[in-house]
């Protein structure tokens, strides 16, 4: 594998080339639960098995054992399963053994294990990386995998477990195919290159594959609503001070997350909460009244407010019914705003039939706006069972960059050389999204593809 695509995922983080040795680790969450899954992969599970298991039990099945040294009473009782290697999560000899979940039963277990040479505790994420390593995962699965684990609403689930099982390899993989072919071509089209029929032929077809190609990247670059789903569609609360931004992120929150007071200028620092809408993940982002001020901090709160604003996919902008001012600075005006008019209880009311009505005290109106929140996450983040989309900025790093190299082969007049190197180029950020560089694949395809006679 190459190592810089393991660095660049930070899957390794360190110089050692692959994770070797017996690896064992607590698998399952905070002690104490009722359940504790500890994973054992390597060469020596076999041996753990037998040492502390009583015996290699059945491939795949869970078998009620004692764990622990036969000289001694049993640490625990508990359930071992076998998964000779290759199928298995690493792709290695693995086992699990499910005990009580204390802290006693784990350390002594643990301890047990590593009492066996050539055994040691799993570095982060090291069960993982040895999926990858034996192409159990490639690298987008991996980071579907993190997502999964860390998924806070259905539609992250959803999105991760997609990933996890392979929906964004497939895309790539496929288009990493598609560019070894079109490099085939072009690189045939060399060889050929005094048969002036046959080159043309093959460049046309090169750049067919190429077009087609361009057009999809470009359409996947172009969809940010995996990366929107997976990190949560960021919604800012803005208005003048004392308008109730506060207030209506703690009505929305349903709990006291953010400063409530009277005295205008007291939200300084810029406060968030996540929030689960109608299954999208919203980040909402109370910002610090957005006015000229005399005092530093608050200067230094409204300068953050306005930088949050930039970064919000969608800007509520607060009016105070009692004092209202209907327009938002210039700075918010390429957003999709939404204004809000709050203190409808204070009457009598300014009015705007473009505002949503609420009051952040009563409660009133909020359904109204929570439903105008969810169509507004909807049509951010919502991603359906279409194609799958990228979730991470280095996909779009590595996309950017194969794009870039695919429209130098179209653009320019470029000889069969350059084309050919464009395309290796395309092929190599391609293959970096999914951790498989191999040399070997190009000349496969150009000699699956045609038979040159030799
Ligand atoms: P912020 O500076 O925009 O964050 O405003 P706050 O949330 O701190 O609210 C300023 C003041 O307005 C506080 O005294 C709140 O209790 C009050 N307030 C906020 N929303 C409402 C509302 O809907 N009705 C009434 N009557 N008072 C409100």
């Amino acid at each position: 594998m190459d190592q810089e695509i393991g660095d660049q995922a930070g899957i390794k983080s360190e110089a050692t080339a692959v994770s070797t040795g017996t690896i064992v680790a607590l698998a399952s969450g905070a002690l104490p639960a009722a359940i504790a899954v500890i994973r054992v992969s390597g060469p020596k599970t076999r041996n753990v098995l037998e040492a502390f298991c009583g015996g290699v039990p059945a491939p795949r099945h869970a078998t009620l054992r004692d764990i622990g040294p036969p000289s001694l009473p049993a640490i625990d009782r508990g359930l071992v399963i076998w998964f000779p290697a290759p199928a298995s999560f690493t792709g290695g000899d693995m086992a699990e053994l499910h005990t009580h979940g204390s802290r006693a039963v784990v350390i002594e277990v643990i301890e047990a294990v590593l009492s066996l040479d050539g055994t040691r505790l799993a570095e982060p994420g090291e069960f993982a990386r040895r999926a990858f390593e034996n192409g159990k995962l490639d690298l987008t699965q991996v980071e579907g995998l993190a997502d999964l684990i860390s998924a806070e609403t259905e539609a992250q689930r959803w999105q991760a477990l997609a990933q996890a099982e392979g929906s964004l390899r497939a895309l790539y993989e496929g288009w990493r195919a598609e560019l070894l072919r079109a490099q085939a071509l072009v690189e045939a089209g060399l060889d050929f290159a005094d048969e002036g029929d046959v080159a043309a032929d093959v460049a046309l077809k090169a750049e067919a594959i190429v077009t087609s190609l361009l057009a999809s990247i470009s359409h996947h670059l172009a969809d940010r609503r995996g990366e929107r789903l997976r990190d949560g569609v960021r919604i800012v609360i803005a208005g003048p001070p004392n308008v109730g931004k506060s207030s209506l992120l703690n009505a929305l929150a349903k709990r006291d997350v953010a400063i409530v007071s009277e005295e205008a200028g007291t939200t300084r620092d810029v406060l968030e909460v996540h929030l689960d809408l109608g299954g999208l993940p919203v980040i909402l982002i109370d910002t610090a009244g957005l006015r000229e001020t005399e005092s530093k901090v608050e200067a230094e709160g409204v300068r953050r407010a306005l930088s949050r604003t930039e970064q919000a996919d969608v800007v509520l902008w607060l009016v105070d019914a009692t004092a209202p001012v209907w327009e938002p600075p210039v700075a918010l005006g390429t957003k999709p705003a939404i204004c809000i008019l709050n203190k409808i209880d204070l009457g009598p009311q300014g009015t705007s039939e473009d505002c949503i009505q609420i009051s952040a005290k009563t409660g009133q109106g909020l359904d109204r706006l929570i439903e105008v929140l969810e169509e507004q996450a909807a049509l951010i983040a919502k991603t359906g069972s279409g194609a799958p989309l990228m979730t991470r900025a280095r996909h779009r790093v590595e996309l950017e960059d194969a794009r870039a190299a695919l429209q130098r082969f179209g653009d320019a007049p470029l000889s069969p050389e350059l084309r050919a190197e464009e395309l290796r180029i395309a092929a190599h950020h391609v293959g970096r999204l999914t951790g498989r560089i191999d040399v070997e694949e190009v000349l496969g395809a150009i000699f699956g593809e045609f038979c040159i006679g030799k």
